[in-house]
């Protein structure tokens, strides 16, 4: 039988390779079960697929056949990702911010996508650029707040009850290594990851006794557009952020750790996974 590890979306350097776990097939090493959630066919809402983390995890979902729902502002670029991921991707048009958006997400999906087996609250963004606590606009704050903190939130208040009502789910949280420790000059962001944290630990208490699954990855510096965004579309100050790093991760590093984390079996929950590039910790 052939190993189901996989070693082509980006692990490549990595220390586990397939010629090291040659005989050892998915029911040995009790990963992967037939009673976790991550089964093809299984439907997957996706905030913030638009670009980097989000877009990662709905091609890593999409390529185990998961019916993935990729949700954000960006229309056009959620069609051409859906696109790419070929039948059973959705695209659907979707701010977190706004509450009327966001209320009526389930109601526009097509019925047969409705009941939702796996939510990744992935969308966030910073605004305004790394800059002292007196040097910042309220005005960037509150989008910071109604995304990352708000938006999360009011998306899982979306969701949640019909996984409740189903018996199953799985809830995954995008926080940060900004949530479990402070920097200089992210007074907002981190207090929002700081509340993610605070939020997903919570709400796996809430269904502890149920079905219904909660996990939050913690990623370190990932290259995404989120610099960029950070600098309001600046892609010169975006790249020039990252390469200022020894190493920075990739989307598909966090795609894969959310994938883990969706995989287990039904008795393993993954309550957090801290992600960090490994030459800056
Ligand atoms: P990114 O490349 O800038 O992607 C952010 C995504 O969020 C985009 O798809 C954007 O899509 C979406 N988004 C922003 N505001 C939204 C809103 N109001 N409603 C719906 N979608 C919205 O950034 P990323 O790095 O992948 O970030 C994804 C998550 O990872 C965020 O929660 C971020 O805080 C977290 N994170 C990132 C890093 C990192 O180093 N990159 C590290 C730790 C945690 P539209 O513009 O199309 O709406």
């Amino acid at each position: 039988m052939v190993p189901r590890f996989d070693v082509t979306s980006g692990g490549r350097r990595g220390n586990l390779q397939a010629g090291k776990i040659r005989g050892m097939t998915p029911a040995e090493d009790g990963n992967l079960a037939e009673d976790g959630i991550l089964q093809p066919g299984a439907v997957a809402l996706v905030t913030g697929a638009s670009a980097g983390i989000g877009a990662a995890t709905a091609r890593a979902l999409a390529a185990r056949g998961v019916r993935v729902i990729c949700a954000s502002r960006n229309k056009a670029r959620l069609d051409d990702l859906v696109t790419e991921l070929g039948a059973g991707a959705q695209a659907i048009e979707l701010d977190v911010a706004d509450p009327a958006s966001v209320e009526s997400l389930i109601e526009r999906l097509p019925e047969d996508l409705r009941a939702l087996d796996i939510l990744v609250a992935n969308a966030g963004h910073d605004l305004g650029g790394r800059r002292p606590f007196d040097e910042g606009a309220v005005a960037d704050w509150v989008t910071i707040i109604e995304t990352n903190v708000i938006g999360m939130i009011r998306t899982c208040h979306a969701v949640v009850p019909g996984m409740v009502a189903r018996g199953r789910g799985h809830v995954v949280t995008l926080g940060s290594i900004a949530g479990l420790g402070t920097y200089k000059g992210g007074t907002i962001y981190n207090a929002s990851k700081y509340a993610v944290h605070g939020f997903t630990e919570a709400l796996r208490k809430d269904y502890g006794a149920s079905d219904l699954r909660v996990t939050e990855i913690l990623p370190g510096l990932t290259r995404t557009e989120f610099a960029a965004a950070r600098h309001r579309g600046d892609s010169t100050k975006g790249t020039a952020f990252y390469d200022s790093f020894a190493e920075v991760l990739d989307p598909a590093d966090i795609a894969r750790a959310i994938v883990y984390a969706l995989e287990q079996p039904a008795r393993v929950t993954v309550a957090q996974m801290v992600v960090v590039p490994s030459h800056e910790n």
